[in-house]
């Protein structure tokens, strides 16, 4: 029989007569709000001293968070013990990262997966706002827009400290809550909190671009009325210059020309920053406000448009071995088949095969590896360059040219897979940025950008929804423009930065259920043969937010039982707009963004950056002594910092969760304590500047680096290797795994440690040296198993080779200066091309830039080997079972800040 119930007269719910009796006799309650008031201080209590997050990690910010969890930062102190993989077990969503168009709507679905009560907490300047990247074709300005954030925390990125600290602020938020109690009719202050309610925000779709379903109606009506053509009618439009031609010197003297006869529009002086914009554009401009301009500020001799000298880049095959190849290639294929076309081979897109495939097979220098693949939107082509290296002779590189009709969508040329299968997703990216199509290439589908995405937007006539221009810096930001100041939302007609064409009719068709970047990456079975139980294949999608997968990355898997018959890998989730952002920015302001594309190596990605525009600026920007050797030891410095991480995070996607990530990450807080000293930043360094470095040593820098570097690190490497190398579990679940021949990794365009881990020597710093490299004794760690375990084991011996390299440069660091003259916001980068390439601590990092003389690249594209690596990922899991698949993707050692770029 049930207990009867009683209740006091002034209370107004029913309460178990024994409960009663114990609360009269131990708890002196003046009132039931009090009693009430009590409670919420346990339950507040209770819930702000477990919070559970989801590390919603997109990119860079995501590394601070994580280091929150180590030793020398333990978020557990601050009562949230252990990062959750799952939105069903978590209550607090800490979105760190770049928030990109692409990765919303997951956001969306993940948050509204998570229980109530719930919360968001913004970690760094992207998140809350759009950071660097704001207003990004494919970036949102804020995961405001669509989240309820409780909590911001500002820094680029923010120290584990800030997040600490946020966290700390969330709980003191929580301890003032109220949550409301229907059943005693009790009014909280959280109206927000109902545990039943739909999300009022409904997941954003994409479409041609990402469409807040809220705003549907007004964003139809204002495409119909042609807003983004009528506004674009106002902007100014990037000059397209034309394609390079053999004829230099009059190209130069042109150029030249032009430059003398720039002149100030409309009878106005023309300020100093219109000059050098409409240079950049290739303007002529009338010769009267020329001569007013002179007058203001004399013309100097550098103010020509210089050119600089053509070569594609540092170590090459030179002009006489070129001249030879162009030689043999016409009697082969008939005359005119290469022609030399400023220090590269033009070919014509209809013998692009036979060429490509005589450079492989026949040549006597074999041509087998494809360094790098991008293309160029010029005036009269969209070209499509090669850069063309071989294993057996490194250092020839050579670059192949090749065009296709320069009009939107009309541009096509032969596939070259078939020749370089590395050139998979290569070709992919050029199609989806440039519009190129490659005929005969097995799945031409969009690859950082979404398949109905309605533009190309590394054509140079794609205008971005938010910007007032093609190039920094903006007329609102200059003399002309005072009191033109403008917000972002008022140059757009959506309120946000969204670009919809106007012949776009397929609105009711938008889906927020349908998944426009995975649709087409379905893998088809792949004819492996699974000899075991007779089951059903079916797709399972890894990620694009799995703790296993190194950041917003997707697999789609065709799985037979648990035998992967087919892999396809979807990125693009991170895309940032860096390369349209690199030729927005003047040279000097692309600095701090090259930091943020694969975020543990920044010092390395400013080496490669630096090295690219340098080879332009040729003696302007000679590298000092003391410089050269800062840039080395920071340099590896870092590939050890890189190395620890990933072989702390491959130990974990083997099994042995986070302990031997936690002692990788205790060395490489070390380093980036000095990198902090030197550079003001422990993670995006800015620190390299073109000729040196931005700031000397400080006074104990080298005295505690050297004893990092004497008495640390080896022994501390040695320690990884005593502990991992022989362990009987990781090489049970490393070897035989995830095997790519050196055949295949030569094809593949792989690079750094997974392409010597399968037997070839091939590293930069050797194969074509740059800054003092050559002048330090290390060997080049090669394996030849092709392994999951020999990438790791080419990773711990190379961290050797770095701490040999380091040893070598800190005794002979000199003293001297650190630039070649005075510090400088004001470069002048020559017309011309280059192609930088350096040893990054995930393969070869190269910047390929076209710069025509003005303030800004007019092409820019980073060679990212991160990205080329997954080309092999495929390959490397036919046959193994899914849990192999982490562990295979963790000896990629994967950033998705430099996948996706
Ligand atoms: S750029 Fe990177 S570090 Fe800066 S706020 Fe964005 S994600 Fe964080």
């Amino acid at each position: 029989m049930p207990t009867p119930s009683t209740a006091r007269p002034e209370w107004t719910i029913p309460i178990d007569p024994a409960l009663q009796a114990e609360l009269e006799r131990h708890v002196l309650v003046t009132s039931w709000d009090k009693l009430l008031g009590m409670v919420d201080t346990v339950y507040n209590w209770g819930r702000r001293s477990a919070l559970w997050p989801l590390g919603f990690g997109l990119a860079c910010c995501a590394i601070e968070m994580i280091c929150t969890a180590s030793s020398r930062f333990d978020i557990a102190r601050f009562g949230a013990e252990v990062f959750r993989g799952s939105p069903r077990q978590a209550d607090v969503m800490i979105v760190s990262g770049t928030v990109t168009k692409t990765m919303m709507p997951m956001i969306a679905r993940l948050y509204d997966q998570m229980p109530e009560p719930k919360y968001v907490i913004s970690m760094g300047a992207c998140a809350s706002g759009g950071g660097p990247f704001k207003e990004g074709y494919n970036v949102v300005s804020g995961i405001d827009k669509y989240l309820p954030v409780d909590v911001y925390v500002p820094g680029c990125p923010p120290t584990p400290q800030a997040l600490l600290h946020g966290l700390i602020t969330l709980q003191r938020k929580i301890d003032g809550e109220k949550l409301d109690i229907p059943a005693i009719g009790r009014k909280g202050n959280t109206p927000w909190y109902d545990p039943d309610a739909n999300r009022d925000v409904p997941v954003p779709v994409l479409g041609p671009d990402l469409i807040d379903v809220r705003t549907l109606e007004l964003t139809a009506e204002r495409t119909a009325a042609g807003l983004t053509e009528a506004r674009e009618a106002t902007l100014p439009r990037p000059a397209l210059i034309p394609a390079p031609r053999p004829e230099v010197p009059e190209a130069e003297e042109a150029a030249d020309g032009q430059a003398e006869s720039a002149a100030a529009p409309s009878g106005r002086a023309m300020s100093k920053i219109e000059l050098i914009r409409a240079k950049s554009r290739g303007e002529a401009v009338p010769e009267g406000a020329a001569a007013t301009a002179a007058k203001k500020a004399p013309a100097r001799p550098s103010r020509k448009a210089r050119v600089a000298p053509s070569r594609p880049t540092l170590v090459w095959l030179g002009d006489d071995g070129l001249k030879d190849l162009a030689g043999r290639l016409d009697s082969e294929f008939g005359e005119g088949t290469a022609t030399v076309v400023r220090a590269a081979l033009l070919v014509p897109a209809g013998k692009l095969l036979d060429v490509s495939s005589f450079l492989r097979d026949r040549n006597p220098i074999r041509y087998d590896y494809l360094a790098s693949l991008q293309g160029v939107h010029y005036e009269d082509c969209i070209e499509l360059t090669y850069h063309l290296d071989s294993t057996a002779s490194p250092g020839s590189l050579i670059q192949l040219r090749v065009r296709a009709a320069e009009a939107e969508g009309e541009g096509e040329v032969p596939s070259v897979i078939g020749v370089w299968p590395g050139a998979d997703f290569q070709e992919r990216e050029a199609y989806d940025m440039m519009g190129v199509r490659f005929s005969g290439h097995p799945n031409l589908t969009r690859i950082l950008m979404w398949e109905g995405f309605a533009y190309y937007p590394l054509r140079k006539d794609f205008l971005e929804p938010y910007y007032e221009g093609p190039a920094k810096v903006f007329p609102s930001r200059i003399e002309e423009g005072r009191g033109q100041h403008h917000r972002a939302e008022e140059f757009n007609p959506f309120g946000s930065n969204v670009k919809i064409p106007k012949g776009f009719r397929g609105w009711d068709g938008l889906d927020p259920a349908a998944d426009a970047k995975g649709f087409g990456q379905m893998p088809r079975g792949t004819g492996v043969d699974v000899q075991e139980l007779d089951t059903e294949q079916f797709v399972l999608s890894m990620g694009p937010q799995h703790p296993s997968t190194h950041g917003v990355f997707r697999m789609n898997l065709r799985v037979d039982g648990e035998t992967v018959v087919g892999l396809k890998p979807v990125m693009g989730y991170m895309h940032r707009n860096h390369e349209k952002i690199g030729e927005r920015n003047t040279f000097l302001m692309n600095f701090p963004f090259t930091d943020r594309l694969d975020y543990f190596t920044s010092m390395l990605n400013n080496h490669g950056y630096a090295l690219a525009v340098e080879q332009l600026m040729g003696d302007d920007a000679k590298v000092p002594e003391r410089a050269e050797h800062i840039r080395v030891i920071m340099a590896e410095l870092n590939r050890v910092a890189s190395h620890m991480w990933s072989i702390g995070f491959l130990l974990n996607d083997l099994g042995a969760f986070f302990t031997p990530a936690l002692y990788a990450i205790e060395e490489r807080e070390l380093i980036l304590d000095l990198f902090e000293w030197a550079a003001g930043s422990r993670m995006m360094c800015n620190y390299f500047r073109f000729g040196g470095v931005a700031f000397d040593l400080p006074p104990g820098w080298v005295d505690r680096c050297s004893a990092i570097v004497n008495d640390r690190l080896g022994r501390k490497i040695d320690e990884l290797d005593a502990l991992l190398s022989e362990n009987e579990i990781l090489k049970d679940r490393s070897r035989g795994i995830g095997v790519l021949s050196r055949e295949q990794a030569i094809a593949f365009s792989t690079a750094g440690p997974v392409l010597r881990a399968s037997g070839v020597p091939y590293d930069i710093r050797r194969a074509a040296p740059y800054s003092i490299y050559d002048r330090f004794e290390f060997d080049v760690v090669t394996a030849t198993g092709g392994d999951v375990y020999d990438r790791y084991h080419v990773r711990l011996r190379e961290m050797r080779e770095s701490v040999r390299i380091l040893g070598q440069a800190l005794r002979a660091l000199p003293e001297g200066p650190i630039l070649p003259g005075k510090k400088s916001y004001q470069i002048k980068v020559p017309a011309g091309e280059a192609y930088s390439r350096v040893e990054n601590a995930k393969g070869e990092l190269g910047y390929y830039i076209v710069a025509d003389g003005g303030p800004t690249a007019y092409r820019y594209h980073v060679r990212s080997p991160s990205f080329i690596n997954l080309t092999a990922l495929e390959a490397m899991c036919l046959g193994h079972t899914v849990a192999d698949v982490v562990g295979i993707l963790g000896s990629l050692d994967i950033v998705l800040g430099e996948v996706d770029r």
